[in-house]
């Protein structure tokens, strides 16, 4: 007599998400560019700014070691770079795709900047400014507020982060 073989365990279904999934594809490359900062000992975050037709404006991973910059955050990089390609400070129509829940300086540059849309990867519970520890981009007193979509391939984005702290110890 045969014993009955057991049933394998069902993968765990991966749900359609229709407003995260349209980011995974940008958020992918933000961690590549995320994945440049190491070298120079920075943790791994890297962010993209999309212009209003999707493409590429600003990349740019994070440089406080690199460059000694307390303020060189991926996303003021990428911001930066994009602002220079527009040829003004205003990136109206813009979008940011960042790996790690923006800071409180990212968050105000962000809002300064006049961007429209922040995607973002991983929580960042003990220094967030977009839904964790503040929510300095929808503060009802600010005249501007970003559509903010967080959790985008956050798996992904967390482990990048967690590898790089395990070869820190
Ligand atoms: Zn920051």
């Amino acid at each position: 007599m045969q014993s009955a073989r057991p049933i394998p365990p069902l993968p765990a279904p991966v749900r359609p998400d229709p407003v995260r999934d349209r980011w995974a594809a940008p958020m992918r490359l933000a961690i590549a560019e995320a994945a440049l900062a190491p070298a120079t000992g920075d943790v791994p975050v890297g962010a993209l700014v999309l212009g209003p037709d999707g493409e590429i404006i600003g990349r740019g991973h994070n440089e406080r070691e690199a460059v000694g910059d307390p303020t060189g955050h991926a996303e003021v990089v990428a911001v930066r770079e994009a602002a220079r390609r527009v040829g003004e400070w205003r990136l109206s129509g813009c979008t940011l795709v960042v790996t790690l829940e923006p800071c409180t300086m990212c968050a105000g540059a962000i809002v300064l900047s006049r961007i429209d849309r922040v995607v973002y990867g991983a929580l960042d519970e003990k220094a967030g400014a977009a839904g964790s520890l503040f929510d300095v981009m929808r503060d009802r007193r600010l005249n501007h507020r970003p559509e903010v979509i967080p959790g985008v391939l956050a798996d992904e984005c967390g482990e990048q982060l967690r590898a790089f702290f395990d070869t820190q110890r």
